[in-house]
């Protein structure tokens, strides 16, 4: 694990790449801040996080880091061990954690509830959509330490590093450690709730986009050409044909938008 700092002070604000060694967008965005080294208003912490993993290419050594939180000192696993240094890392820190995808190339935040950081937060990031994922957390970053993930876009793209770049950016004016302002967006909100499973299969096939609402009946995905059908309507998030080993992805309700308001100083009644 990589850890530096923007600043003097102890941080309260982190930045984390790397949670996943297949998904080098943040880790560019990281070394991109480091290189640059702008004046911070509040320090910032940054973190490379599974450097074993990323050094090889592969998403994970021995388990899934966003499966292993809190971790233990203890742990006979690679990642388990980093997790708990990882939570050491970053306690008491607003954490930022960047991750690519198979599915979907537009950037969307992830939150383990929409709370108030995250209701101000996430819509002052270039994002389409919130998802919320708290029936799903077990194990994640954020189920320890009080975390906003990015999908920055296709994994291993120029365009998901450039993205990642920009996010990073926007959320450290957001949290008012970098000068200057950001635009405030409509966003809608998603919360997560089914797995769709897939069965073992030779090939994949997903008919359908993310965050676009799929109607019951329709058929939505396919193993070895066994199409399946909705049995009731719902918007498809994180589906790829071979994102996962055994889920095409999950199924989402649509929760809210949370509209941008006026100015804080502007009046009102
Ligand atoms: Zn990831």
């Amino acid at each position: 694990m990589r850890v530096a700092q923007l600043g003097s002070g102890t941080p309260e604000i982190a930045v984390v790449a790397g949670v996943h060694g297949d998904e080098p967008c943040g880790v560019r965005a990281v070394e991109r801040l480091l290189d640059d080294r702008p004046t911070v208003e509040r320090p910032v912490k940054l973190i490379v996080a599974n450097e074993d993993a990323l050094e090889r290419q592969v998403r994970f050594i021995d388990e899934d880091l966003n499966r292993a939180f809190p971790g233990s000192p203890d742990a006979k696993t690679h990642e388990g061990s980093l997790a708990h240094e990882l939570v050491s890392e970053l306690e008491g820190c607003l954490t930022f954690s960047m991750h690519s995808t198979q599915s979907h190339a537009d950037p969307f935040a992830i939150v383990n509830g929409v709370s108030e950081t995250a209701t101000d937060v996430v819509p002052q990031l270039p994002v389409t959509a919130m998802v919320e994922t708290s029936n799903f957390a077990d194990g994640r970053l954020f189920s320890t330490i009080d975390t906003i993930e990015v999908e920055c876009g296709l994994q291993g793209s120029e365009t998901a590093a450039e993205n990642a770049d920009r996010l990073t950016r926007a959320f450290l004016t957001a949290v008012d450690a970098l000068p200057g302002d950001t635009v405030r967006r409509d966003l809608p909100v998603y919360r997560l709730t089914d797995v769709i499973r897939k069965d073992q299969a030779d090939t994949y096939e997903v008919f359908v986009e993310n965050f676009t609402a799929v109607e019951a009946g329709a058929s939505f995905a396919a193993a070895d050409g066994d199409e399946q059908v909705a049995d009731e309507s719902f918007y498809p998030v994180l589906m790829s044909p071979n994102g996962y080993r055994d889920v095409f992805g999950y199924a989402a309700e649509k929760v809210d938008v949370i509209e941008t308001t006026a100015s804080a100083d502007a009046t009102s009644d």
